[in-house]
């Protein structure tokens, strides 16, 4: 589809170099004042201060933008977005004051998710899940990935896989899967962690590999969750059936995932909150991007957050996603993650901005291909409310997007 914007007061490239953005260039949003893009066949062909449009694109068909803001499509790098079934149950417990033990005695966590997906019927959970991926969209989210998880068992991973395939047929939407068969240890599997390691390390892996269900393998590295050492021999197997890793890493306590994850040099490691400055040098020196996930945070009411400002101090890139998941962050709203990020991360509107756009592209494998306006690249990009960019991070909570266009068409969730 071939389209022509006119007359955006602002556009937000995010243009540069090949690399995840660190130091001034993580504070560049390669601002164009009075610009234009046009898009070709769903690629990006042209972007420059309109004045200099050549006359050779203006018989595209044209869409006026009427002097507002534009950026590349957010890319939330970090999601459970599918899942069956509510916890709005627990949520009301936990915030009554019912205790952890209270809340898995009630039949809360993770395992709850796990049934009520087993238990719903592919139509349905496809249903509810584009149901949420069109709220993505409605608030400027053009890319995600999503994890499986809810699965806990071989055929119920590669069935969540499936589906999240499934869904790119059912919403314009580019869609990352990644597998995540280690998300929680099984009821069943209580009296055997090393069974469950196995299987997801020498059954599950293959499978998904083989099918080719997913480009990614995350791992919840966590004390009541996986050790070190399962996580690590779950990664590798990832690795040598050609996954590439991701790692849920010191959320809760200290637990050396972030170590783990800059040995293994993950793709990315996320949430950090109790990673240590070392393990963030480390994480950075082994050319990993670290997530923020302040979502989560906010969902469990607590004050610490992801100490954003020390890890762009000391040049990690960072990229900020929404976690959105039925457990603890119900959220498909990424602009108000920005905010999160800048209010309690310590990261400046710019930073948290690069964060949700050409860092999270990165986060994803995607940097070549999504992330920011530059020529070549996926034609997908909001056109808000508003021209001052800053408004994405100042007014939060509501979806502010004018126009969302995702391959160089106009969308409409
Ligand atoms: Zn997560």
């Amino acid at each position: 589809m071939s389209l022509l914007i006119r007359n955006a007061g602002t556009v937000v490239t995010c243009a540069g170099d090949h690399r995840p953005r660190v130091g001034a260039a993580a504070n560049d949003l390669g601002i164009v004042r009075y610009g234009a893009v046009v898009m070709d066949a769903a690629r990006i062909v042209w972007v420059g201060a309109e004045k200099d449009l050549p006359a050779s694109f203006s018989d595209r068909p044209e869409l006026d933008a009427e002097g507002r803001l534009v950026t590349p499509g957010l890319v939330d790098c970090h999601t459970h977005a599918l899942f069956a079934g509510s916890r709005a149950g627990e949520f009301a417990l936990r915030v009554s004051g019912a205790s952890y033990e209270e809340i898995m005695a009630a039949g809360g966590g993770i395992n709850a998710s796990a049934r009520a997906l087993r238990e719903a019927s592919d139509d349905g959970i496809l249903t509810q899940t584009v149901r949420r991926l069109h709220r993505m969209l409605r608030c400027g989210t053009t890319t995600c990935e999503i994890k499986s998880g809810y699965g806990l068992s071989a055929e119920q991973e590669v069935r969540s896989l499936r589906l999240n395939a499934e869904l790119r047929r059912h919403v314009p939407m580019t869609i990352v899967s990644t597998f995540m068969g280690a998300h929680a240890l099984p009821e069943e599997w209580r009296r055997d962690r090393e069974g469950f390691v196995r299987l997801v390390a020498e059954e599950m892996i293959p499978l998904v590999a083989e099918e080719r269900l997913a480009a990614f393998c995350d791992v919840f590295c966590e004390h009541g969750a996986f050790t070190v050492e399962e996580s690590r021999r779950i990664l590798q197997a990832a690795r040598a059936h050609g996954l590439d890793l991701k790692i849920h890493a010191d959320e809760l306590a200290g637990s050396g995932g972030t170590r783990l994850g800059a040995e293994l040099g993950v793709c990315s490691a996320d949430h950090l909150l109790r990673a240590s400055r070392d393990d963030l040098e480390a994480l950075r020196d082994a050319g990993s991007i670290g997530v923020m996930l302040p979502g989560t945070c906010l969902g469990l009411g607590k004050t610490a957050f992801a100490p954003g400002r020390m890890m762009t101090e000391i040049g990690l890139p960072v990229a900020v996603a929404s976690d959105l998941n039925p457990g603890n962050c119900y959220c498909e709203n990424l602009p108000l993650m920005v905010t999160l990020a800048c209010l309690y991360g310590g990261l400046t509107v710019e930073q948290a901005l690069v964060g949700v756009t050409i860092n999270a592209a990165h986060a994803l494998r995607l940097g070549h291909d999504v992330g920011s306006l530059e020529v070549g690249k996926r034609g997908d990009l909001v056109i808000w409310e508003f021209d001052d960019y800053r408004d994405i991070a100042y007014h939060f909570g509501v979806p502010l997007t004018s126009t969302v266009i995702v391959d160089g068409e106009v969308i409409a969730p």
